[in-house]
């Protein structure tokens, strides 16, 4: 979820919880305490900085257009800005400023010593030629040059971007800045240009591992408590010993066909991936369909899935085709979003058969979505603990980069899932002892260590 309004009012109810509860930050009391939680709020609903351009850019038409430009550096209390730019036509300032409050709060949340930021640019990078894509990507440096660095804000790939991009950007940050350190300016880079070993796994590893552990690792400590409850995770969790867990995975992307991958290959749970979906079909198959393959045949052909008979004969896939949307309703034990935000809506979320949905997109349920189907009682684990494993290992590539000194992949995974790990240890136990949903959940223990943090530092005023 997390459309602006689910975001505002989630940490607004996150900090009225707190409020009541005299035992986080036990100094404040009465008035001084209702003070300091209103400065809290009006941190948090706050961008710091909305930085906008207009990128003068000549085509290779040789018309010379303006496009518009943003970065938005939303709280750097717990380390230097840091997110994404996204290349997308419909991305605009309002939407920017909310993804970068997303990322304050997913990074408080993981103990990654960032602050929230996010880059935007309205375009569709489909329309421009990669000499084009170049120049814009090296104008959005120019132009933002002052208020990004390595110890101020730091970007990385998001919708419509890559390393390619991020290559470019750092290229163009070490000629304006010389002689400054440059390689920690950007992260999500190729390997070869400094970028670290298994970025491009992170996320889809995170996810896989967020829902493998919570339902394999951590059930099995928590299987008395739930034998004695009558919820969806001792029907889902449990009693799938014996039967496959059934996965259906909207997206096979970065995010999606890793997090499919690992699905597959998993010896914890006994899972059988029967359905995955791009931007064009559903595939379908109820005996399961052979992810390794599949991601061969996409990595062969422009990232996009089999959409006829014979192309699936080509790949050697046995399943059948689907409109593009089917993948939403199927009768299927999980279903993870990994295509696009607000995918699951208000015409769309009573179809929802799943009973458990992770969240591996950002903001893929709408916030009515997300009650609706929190509600009926689907577990929703969401974007801001399953899909931080991007922004971890962006961490320790900026670690690596300033250092100079490379880990290797196994040692990143290692890394990643250690952290993801320590965050799902903070979490769960309080999840399962109290009635907050698992999101609610995780903004209380991210606005939590904000809040220590601006306290601490006599922020809060
Ligand atoms: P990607 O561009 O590699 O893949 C997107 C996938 O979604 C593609 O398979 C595409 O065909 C499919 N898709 C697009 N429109 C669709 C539609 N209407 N219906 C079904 N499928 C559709 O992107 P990605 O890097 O895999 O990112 C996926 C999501 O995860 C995005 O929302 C992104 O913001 C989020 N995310 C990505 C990362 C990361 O590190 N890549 C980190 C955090 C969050």
């Amino acid at each position: 979820m997390a459309d602006e309004s689910g975001t505002a009012s989630i940490v607004e109810a996150s900090l009225n919880a707190l409020l009541d509860d005299e035992t986080f930050l036990p100094d404040l009391h009465g008035k001084t305490r209702e003070k300091a939680f209103s400065s809290l709020g009006s941190i948090l609903s706050t961008p710091n900085h909305v930085h906008k351009s207009f990128l003068r850019v000549p085509l290779v038409s040789g018309k010379v257009v303006r496009i518009p430009a943003f970065r938005v550096q939303h709280n750097n209390i717990m380390g230097p800005y840091k997110g994404g730019i996204r290349f997308h036509e419909a991305i605009n300032e309002e939407e920017v400023i909310h993804l970068s409050s997303l990322m304050t709060l997913k990074s408080a949340l993981h103990e990654v010593p960032f602050g929230g930021g996010k880059g935007g640019i309205v375009i569709d990078p489909a329309n421009y030629e990669t000499n084009e894509l170049h120049l814009i990507s090296k104008k959005y440096v120019q132009y933002f040059s002052d208020i990004i660095g390595p110890e101020k804000d730091i970007p990385a790939p998001d919708v419509g971007t890559s390393a390619r991009e991020m290559d470019w950007m750092m290229g163009e940050y070490k000629s304006i800045h010389p002689g400054m350190k440059y390689q920690s300016s950007f992260t999500g880079k190729s390997v070869v240009n400094g970028g670290s070993l298994g970025r491009n796994e992170a996320t889809g590893k995170g996810v896989y591992f967020t829902f493998r552990y919570l339902m394999h690792d951590f059930m099995k400590a928590q299987n008395q408590w739930l034998k004695e409850r009558d919820n969806v995770f001792a029907k889902t969790a449990l009693n799938h010993e014996g039967k496959s867990l059934t996965l259906a995975i909207q997206g096979f992307g970065n995010v999606g066909s890793v997090a499919a991958l690992e699905a597959y290959k998993s010896s914890h749970l006994n899972n059988k991936v029967v359905s995955v979906s791009d931007k064009n079909v559903t595939l379908y198959n109820s005996d399961g369909i052979d992810i390794p393959e599949l991601v061969k045949f996409t990595s062969d052909n422009n990232n996009e899935l089999p959409v006829s008979e014979e192309k699936l004969e080509d790949a050697g896939i046995k399943a059948d085709i689907m409109d593009r949307d089917d993948v939403l309703t199927l009768d299927v034990d999980v279903l993870f979003l990994a295509a696009l935000g607000h995918q699951v809506h208000k015409d769309n979320m009573a179809d929802i058969n799943a009973r458990i949905i992770v969240e591996a997109a950002n903001a893929p349920l709408t916030t009515e979505a997300d009650d609706y189907l929190s509600n009926a009682g689907v577990i929703i684990i969401p974007d801001i603990l399953a899909n931080a494993g991007g922004v971890i290992v962006s961490y320790f590539e900026w670690l690596q980069s300033r250092e100079t000194q490379f880990l290797s992949e196994e040692e990143v995974y290692e890394r990643l899932h250690d952290k993801m790990k320590a965050t799902l240890d903070a979490v769960l136990p309080q999840y399962f002892g109290d009635a907050f949903p698992l999101r609610k959940n995780c903004y209380i223990h991210a606005v939590m260590k904000l809040s220590t943090v601006l306290f601490r530092q006599g922020k809060l005023y």
